[in-house]
């Protein structure tokens, strides 16, 4: 007991020597400065995100989206089908989640725009109220996007349905020219997805 309240009795006072020490830092033009540039920063932080999330809301309010489907298998002939776009990247995958678990910003706007504008089911009902063009084309949405951007970067001022031709064309060289492993793996680099993406074909289901 005797060696507790010693222990306690130190800890205590080193953490008032300590609190003291802050205390008269804080009194320090550099260190006011210093804690004055923090609030600052957490107010733009805070301000920065709220208008990041305006703008790609407002990107998905304005796209002429090029809509594909991403189906997704389940356990046994469980599957799941969702909507996304391959121009804005939007997807309707973001619903199955409570918003509070989306760690991105841009996943958050995402959700926020579609249930804002009552994308709540991830129906086709839903998908048909976007502006745009609905293809029949079924692939991983992360790859759809990808492929999409090769193709914007290597031609800016294409337009939605020469894309959408080019598209089905690199998208099917992916899944009828076998590659090994390795090649899989430098193709999802170039495409700038995970060294372990493994969803080139959704057809196999
Ligand atoms: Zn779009």
């Amino acid at each position: 007991m005797q060696n507790l309240n010693e222990k306690y009795q130190s800890v205590l006072e080193q953490r008032e020597k300590v609190l003291k020490e802050i205390q008269d830092m804080q009194q320090q033009e550099i260190i006011k400065k210093y804690l004055e540039l923090q609030k600052q920063k957490d107010n733009l932080e805070d301000e920065y995100n709220q208008l990041y999330k305006e703008v790609k809301m407002e990107e998905y309010k304005s796209c002429q989206h090029i809509l594909v489907t991403d189906t997704v298998a389940g356990s046994g002939f469980n599957y799941q089908q969702y909507f996304g776009c391959i121009k804005c990247g939007l997807t309707s995958k973001v619903l199955d989640f409570p918003r509070e678990k989306l760690n991105s910003l841009q996943l958050q706007a995402m959700y926020d725009y579609l249930y804002k504008n009552h994308f709540i089911n991830n129906t086709f009902y839903d998908l048909r109220r976007l502006t745009g063009i609905e293809t029949n084309i079924d692939c991983d949405i992360d790859l759809a996007q990808a492929i999409y951007t090769r193709i914007k970067n290597a031609h800016p001022t294409i337009d939605d349905v020469t894309a959408i031709k080019y598209f089905e064309i690199a998208l099917n060289d992916i899944r009828n020219i076998k590659v090994n492993n390795e090649r899989k793996i430098n193709r999802a680099r170039r495409l700038s997805l995970n060294d372990n993406f493994n969803r080139w074909d959704n057809r196999r289901i």
